[in-house]
C-alpha cells in the first residue's frame, strides 16, 4: 500500500522516482518505519512549477462545468477508496482508523462542495457616476498555487486548498508535511485516476525548510496557501522574494467561556471533545476554559469523568478508539513541558499527566487527556498553543473579565461559548476577537462558511465561497458606451 508510493513524486501527470535523498516516515503508535519519501531536488521543484504553469491556461479556460465534473470524479474516487486511504493516514499520523476514514470522507465532501461552487463563478456590474460608463468586475484564477500543509489533518488541509484552487481554475503544487506525506501522495493517485489533466495537480515531498522554502521563493508561484505554525507562517511572509498572494492559516490558543446559564453537561461534553480529539493536535482545539465561579467545581469534576472515559489505542488495531498516538515526539514533549510549567507555577493536576500504561503504549507517542485547574495567564498552558491533550481551567466572576482573559492572546482563530441567556450570547460573541465563534457547539469550522484566523492566527479564508475567492483575482473592465450612429 505504502511501498508503491515510496520515494515517488507526482509531476506533470506522471509518477517519478525522486532523485534526491530519502527521509524515513514512522508510525507514531509503534515507532516502526513505514516507508520513505524523496527529498525533492531544486530541479524537481522547478519541474513541478513548470508543469503547473504549462497546465494553467488550458485548465483556466475550461468551462466551469468541466472543472466541476473533474472534482466530482475525484470526490467519487476518494470516497470509494476511503478504507485504504484511511489506513495510510493512520499509519503515518496515529489517529484511530475510523476517525481517519471520516477525514477522507470529508475530503470527498470538499470535492463535491467546490464542484458546486465551480459553476457559480460570476461577477458584478457596478453603476458609475455617469450613465455612459459601466464597470464590469469579473473574476479570474490567480495562476499557480503552492500549497504547504501540516500533519494534523493530512487529507483535509491538502483538500481544501486543492479543491478550491481547481474550482477557481488555478493549478497547484502540493508540499505536504514530512510526517504525513503518503496521504497527499494517495490523493495524487486519485487525481491521476480521475484523469485530471497533466500538470494541474503536482505533489513534491521533502523538508519544509528546503522544498517548501523553494516554492515560497519560486518566481513561477503566484500564490502561497499555507497551513501550519505561526512562526513558519511569519517566516514565509518575510522570506518572499517578490509580492505574492498569500493565505496563512496559523496557530491558535482557543478559549471556551462557560457562563452560569449554560447547559453544564453539554458544555462538558463539548469541551472534552474539542480539547482532546486528535490528541489536542487541532488548531481550533480548546486550550483554556473560563468557567463562571459558582459552577467551576462541578464543571471540573464532570470534565475529569469525561476525560477519563476516553479510550486510547493503536489506531490500526483499535479503529474505534477515541484517541490514538500523537503524531511525533515533538508535540508530546511540548505537552509535557506545558504541564510541568503549569504545575511549577501552582496549578493542580485534576486527571491525566502521564502516558497510559501497558505494552501497547510502550513504543508510541501516547499521553492521557490532562486537565489542570487553578491556572493563571503566567502559565504556558494558558498563553501558548500546546497542540496536545492538555487543558487549563480558571474561574471568572464577570463576563467582561472572561472576555478580557479570552482575548489576552496574540492568536485569534476560534473561540467557544456555552450559555443559554441570549443577552450573554450576544455580548460575548460580539466582543470575542476571533475569526470563528462557536456557540453551544464545538464545530467552529464547517465547509459552508468562511474559516480563518485573525492576529497571529493568519490571513485569508478557507471553506465556503470565500475559500474559492482566495484563488481568484478581480478584474475591473470599465466600458464607455456611445450612442450608436443614427439612434
Ligand atoms: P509547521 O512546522 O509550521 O509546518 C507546516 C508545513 O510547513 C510543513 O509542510 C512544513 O514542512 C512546512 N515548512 C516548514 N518550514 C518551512 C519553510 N521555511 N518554508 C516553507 N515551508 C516550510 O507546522 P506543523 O508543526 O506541521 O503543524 C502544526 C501547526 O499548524 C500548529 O501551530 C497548528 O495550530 C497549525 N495549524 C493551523 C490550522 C489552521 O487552519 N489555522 C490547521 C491545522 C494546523 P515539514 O513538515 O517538512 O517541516
Ligand atoms: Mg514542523
Amino acid at each position: 500500500m505504502i511501498s508503491e508510493l515510496n520515494g515517488k513524486l507526482f509531476i506533470g501527470g506522471s509518477w517519478k522516482v525522486g532523485a534526491g535523498g530519502r527521509v524515513p516516515v514512522e508510525n507514531p503508535a509503534t515507532g516502526e518505519v513505514i516507508g520513505e519519501i524523496a527529498a525533492s531536488t531544486g530541479e524537481e521543484v522547478n519541474a513541478a512549477v513548470a508543469a503547473a504553469r504549462r497546465a494553467f491556461r488550458g485548465w483556466a479556460d475550461l468551462p466551469g462545468r468541466a472543472r466541476s465534473a473533474a472534482l466530482k470524479r475525484l470526490g467519487g474516487l476518494i470516497s470509494a477508496d476511503a478504507d485504504r486511504m484511511a489506513r495510510i493516514m493512520t499509519m503515518e499520523q496515529g489517529k484511530p482508523l475510523n476517525e481517519a476514514r471520516g477525514e477522507i470522507l470529508k475530503l470527498a465532501e470538499a470535492c463535491h462542495f467546490y464542484a458546486e461552487e465551480a459553476v457559480r463563478v460570476h461577477g458584478e456590474i457596478v453603476p458609475n457616476d455617469t450613465t455612459d460608463h459601466e464597470s464590469l468586475v469579473i473574476r479570474e484564477p490567480i495562476g499557480v498555487v503552492a500549497a504547504i500543509t501540516p500533519w494534523n489533518y493530512p487529507a483535509e488541509l491538502v483538500g481544501w486548498k486543492l479543491c478550491a484552487s481547481l474550482a477557481a481554475g488555478c493549478t497547484i503544487v502540493i508540499k505536504p508535511a514530512d510526517l504525513t506525506p503518503f496521504t497527499a501522495l494517495a490523493i495524487a493517485q486519485k487525481v491521476d485516476e480521475a484523469k485530471i489533466p497533466a500538470g494541474v495537480v503536482n505533489v513534491v515531498t521533502g523538508p519544509g525548510s528546503v522544498v517548501g522554502q523553494a516554492l515560497v521563493e519560486h518566481p513561477g508561484v503566484d500564490k502561497i496557501a499555507f497551513t501550519g505554525s505561526s512562526s513558519v507562517g511569519l517566516h514565509i511572509q518575510r522570506s518572499c522574494t517578490s509580492v505574492k498572494r498569500m493565505s496563512l492559516e496559523l496557530g491558535g490558543n482557543c478559549p471556551i467561556i462557560v457562563t452560569q446559564s449554560a447547559n453544564l453537561d453539554a458544555a462538558v461534553k463539548g469541551t472534552a471533545r474539542r480539547s482532546f480529539r486528535n490528541m489536542g493536535q487541532i488548531c481550533i482545539a480548546i486550550n483554556r476554559a473560563y468557567v463562571a465561579r459558582p459552577i467551576l467545581d462541578e464543571f471540573v469534576a464532570k470534565l475529569a469523568v469525561a476525560a477519563e472515559a476516553l479510550t486510547i489505542g493503536n489506531g490500526l488495531d483499535r479503529p474505534d478508539a477515541d484517541l490514538g498516538a500523537m503524531a511525533s515526539a515533538a508535540p508530546l514533549a511540548k505537552t509535557r513541558e506545558h504541564l510541568a510549567d503549569a504545575l511549577a507555577k501552582g496549578a493542580r493536576l485534576v486527571t491525566g499527566g502521564s502516558a497510559p500504561e501497558g505494552d501497547e503504549f510502550a513504543r508510541g507517542h501516547f499521553f492521557r487527556p490532562t486537565i489542570v485547574t487553578g491556572c493563571t495567564h503566567e502559565m504556558k498552558v494558558m498563553s501558548e498553543e500546546t497542540f496536545g491533550p492538555l487543558i487549563g481551567v480558571m474561574p471568572f466572576d464577570r463576563l467582561d473579565e472572561a472576555i478580557t482573559l479570552a482575548n489576552d492572546t496574540p492568536y485569534g482563530l476560534a473561540s467557544y461559548v456555552y450559555a443559554k441567556d441570549l443577552d450573554e450570547v450576544r455580548y460575548l460573541t460580539t466582543r470575542l476577537d476571533y475569526g470563528n465563534v462557536a456557540v453551544n457547539n464545538v464545530d467552529a469550522g464547517v465547509m459552508n462558511a468562511p474559516y480563518g484566523g485573525r492576529k497571529q492566527s493568519g490571513v485569508g479564508y478557507e471553506h465556503g465561497r470565500e475559500g474559492m475567492l482566495e484563488y481568484m483575482n478581480f478584474k475591473h473592465i470599465r466600458v464607455r458606451h456611445d450612442l450608436p450612429q443614427g439612434s
